[in-house]
C-alpha cells in the first residue's frame, strides 16, 4: 500500500458515508407529512402495506389520554428514526413532532440532519410551523426540497405559491416539476428537466414506475387531452423558464436555492421524484465543527453527539435512550467509548436502530447514521462520544424559553424528589428548568403548553410527586455573557430579583414583557442577551 492510499478500513468507511443521506420532514400539522412519510418508506420498498404509519399517528394524536402518551413514547422512539434503502443509498428519515407535542425537540432534531423536505398544503401555502422549523433550517443553511401536496384538490395557483415560498423562504425556487390543472381536472405534472409529463391517476394502488409517462413538453397530443390546464401551464411554463435560473448544485447545498416539485402524497403522485431528488442532489454528510478541531465523517475513530434523549416505555425502570448522530469512524455494537463530558466509559451492546417500525439491534453504523443507546442517565444532550478523544461538538441549540410557570411540591417532604424529577426531565430536554436567585421556587420554561402537562404527568407517575405548576410573570428569557466577569457580576447583583441560574448554571434574566428587555438592554451596553444558547 503506497503512502497517500487510504487504508482498506478508511477506504470502506467512505464509501458507506458516501451513500447516506440524513434528512427530515418539515411541514405544518395536516399538510401532509404522515402521508409522505409513509409513501416514501413504500417506494423504497421499507414496508410492504400503506398505512401502518397512519396507525401509529392516529394512536398519536389522542394526547387526553396520558396513558396513550405513555404507550406513545415507546413508539416514537422506534417511529424517531427511520432507514431504509433506495437505489445505492441508505437514507436515516427523521421524524419532527407533530403540533400536538411540538417542543423544543423538533429543533434539536434539525441539528442531527444534513438536509430537509418541506411538505407544503397547496391550499394553505406557508404555516406558521413550517415558517419557525425553516427559520432553524436557514440559519443553519441546511439544504431545503419543496414538496407541493394535494394537487388533486382546489389550491392555490401554482405561480401565487412558487411566489409565497420563495417570500418566506429567503430562498430562490427552482420548479423541478409544474402542475397540470389542479383538483378534478389535475392531469399530472410536467418533468422540466426530464422533458416529458407524468399523468396522474388517483388511488394508492399504483407503485412506483406503473404511471403513464409523456415524452416532450409540448407533444402536440398534450393540447387535446388535456385542454385548457394544459395551455395554461404551457404559459406558466414559460413564465418561469424566464424568471427563474437554472438549478444550481452549490446554491442547493448552501441553501440559497430549493428544487420545487409538485404531486399528491396520498395518490403516490410525485413522490419518486422527491426520493430521486434526494438521493441524487441532498448531501451526504460532511464534516462537523467540535470546538477543538473539524471532524470528518471518513475518520477512522468513533465521534457521536447526543441530539435528543427519549425517556422509554417503562417509568420503573426510568430507561431512557440516548439519540446520537455518527459524526465520524465506524461503529460497532460493543465498542468501547467515552462520554467525554464526564469521562465515563460506554459499552454500548444493546443499541437500538430503527428501521420502519421495527426495533432491531444494530451491528454497525457510520457517518449520518442515528444510534439508540438505551442508558440511566450517563448520557446528556450535548453530550460527545468518542473512543476516547477529548472533543466537544457545537450547535446543539437550546432556545428562550417563551412559556413560564412556576412549580411547587404539594407535600414538602418530596422537595428532593420534585429537584431530582426535574433535573432529569431538564436534562433529556423536556422542559427547561431554572432556579431564581431570590426564592426556593423552581421555574419551568417551554416552548409549548404540551411541555408542562408531560412534565406534571411524568413528575407523578415517574418520581412519584405531585407537583403544582402555577402561572408565572414571567415571559421573556435570555441569557447573559459578558467578556468582563466583573460587569457580569454587577449586572447579576443589580438584577437579582429576575435572575435565574439553567440547567448548566447559566445565568439568565427573566422579565414580563418585552419592552422592559429593551430597557434593560440599553442600560448594559456591555451585557449580550442571547434568545439562544448552544450547548458547549
Ligand atoms: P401531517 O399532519 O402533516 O402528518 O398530515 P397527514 O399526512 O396526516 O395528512 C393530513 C390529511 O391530509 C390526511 O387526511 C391525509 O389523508 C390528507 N392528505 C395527505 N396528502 C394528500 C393529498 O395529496 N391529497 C389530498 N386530497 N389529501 C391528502
Amino acid at each position: 500500500m503506497s503512502a497517500d492510499q487510504p487504508s482498506p478500513v478508511v477506504q470502506r468507511i467512505e464509501s458507506e458515508v458516501r451513500r447516506r443521506r440524513t434528512f427530515a420532514i418539515i411541514s405544518h400539522p395536516d399538510a401532509g407529512k404522515t402521508t409522505l412519510t409513509e409513501k416514501l418508506l413504500l417506494f423504497s420498498g421499507a414496508i410492504q402495506i400503506a398505512g401502518s404509519v397512519k396507525a401509529r399517528k392516529a394512536s398519536r394524536h389522542a394526547t387526553s389520554d396520558w396513558m396513550e402518551i405513555e404507550k406513545q413514547r415507546g413508539i416514537s422512539v422506534a417511529s424517531s428514526v427511520m432507514q431504509m434503502e433506495y437505489r445505492d443509498c441508505v437514507i436515516n428519515l427523521l421524524d419532527t413532532p407533530g403540533h400536538q407535542d411540538f417542543s423544543e425537540d423538533t429543533y434539536r432534531v434539525l441539528t442531527a440532519v444534513d438536509a430537509a423536505l418541506m411538505v407544503i398544503d397547496a391550499a394553505n401555502g406557508v404555516e406558521p410551523q413550517t415558517r419557525r422549523l425553516l427559520q432553524v433550517c436557514r440559519a443553519r443553511n441546511t439544504p431545503i426540497l419543496t414538496f407541493v401536496n394535494k394537487m388533486d384538490r382546489e389550491v392555490q395557483e401554482p405561480l401565487a405559491l412558487m411566489d409565497e415560498i420563495e417570500r418566506e423562504l429567503g430562498m430562490t425556487v427552482v420548479p423541478f416539476t409544474w402542475p397540470v390543472g389542479m383538483g378534478k381536472q389535475f392531469h399530472g405534472v410536467m418533468d422540466l428537466r426530464q422533458q416529458r409529463m407524468r399523468v396522474f391517476a388517483p388511488g394508492e394502488d399504483r407503485v412506483a414506475g406503473t404511471e403513464e409517462v409523456l415524452d416532450g413538453l409540448d407533444n402536440p397530443a398534450y393540447a387535446e387531452r388535456f385542454g385548457m390546464q394544459y395551455d395554461n401551464a404551457q404559459g406558466e411554463i414559460e413564465l418561469v423558464r424566464e424568471a427563474a435560473p437554472e438549478f444550481n448544485l452549490e446554491d442547493f447545498l448552501a441553501g440559497r436555492q430549493t428544487p420545487m416539485f409538485f404531486g399528491s402524497a396520498v395518490n403516490n403522485f410525485g413522490v419518486q421524484e422527491v426520493l430521486d431528488a434526494l438521493v441524487e442532489l441532498a448531501p451526504a454528510p460532511d464534516e462537523r465543527p467540535a470546538m477543538q478541531r473539524v471532524v470528518k465523517p471518513e475518520e477512522p475513530k468513533f465521534s457521536g453527539v447526543v441530539f435528543k434523549i427519549q425517556a422509554n416505555m417503562d417509568p420503573a425502570h426510568r430507561d431512557r435512550i440516548a439519540f446520537l448522530r455518527v459524526a465520524s469512524g465506524h461503529f460497532e455494537r460493543g465498542m468501547r467509548l467515552k462520554v467525554v463530558r464526564s469521562g465515563k466509559e460506554l459499552r454500548p451492546n444493546t443499541v437500538v436502530s430503527f428501521l420502519s417500525q421495527r426495533r432491531e439491534l444494530l451491528d454497525e453504523a457510520f457517518a449520518g447514521d442515528i444510534i439508540g443507546i438505551p442508558n440511566h442517565g450517563v448520557l446528556q444532550l450535548g453530550d460527545t462520544i468518542t473512543e476516547g478523544e477529548a472533543l466537544q461538538f457545537t450547535g446543539l441549540p437550546f432556545f428562550a424559553p417563551e412559556m413560564f410557570r412556576s412549580v411547587e411540591v404539594a407535600d414538602p417532604l418530596k422537595t428532593k424528589q420534585l429537584k431530582a424529577g426535574l433535573q432529569q426531565l431538564g436534562e433529556e430536554g423536556a422542559i427547561q428548568v431554572f432556579r431564581p436567585i431570590a426564592g426556593s421556587v423552581l421555574l419551568l420554561g417551554a416552548v409549548g403548553q404540551l411541555q408542562f402537562e408531560v412534565v406534571a404527568h411524568r413528575l407523578e407517575h415517574e418520581y412519584g410527586v405531585k407537583a403544582r405548576i402555577m402561572p408565572s410573570r414571567f415571559q421573556v428569557a435570555r441569557w447573559v455573557t459578558c467578556e468582563d466577569p466583573q460587569e457580569l457580576k454587577r449586572f447579576i447583583d443589580a438584577n437579582d430579583h429576575r435572575m435565574a441560574y439553567d440547567a448548566v448554571d447559566a445565568p439568565t434574566v427573566l422579565v414580563e414583557y418585552a419592552p422592559e428587555l429593551r430597557a434593560i438592554e440599553s442600560n448594559w451596553p456591555k451585557i449580550k442577551f442571547h434568545a439562544l444558547r448552544e450547548h458547549a
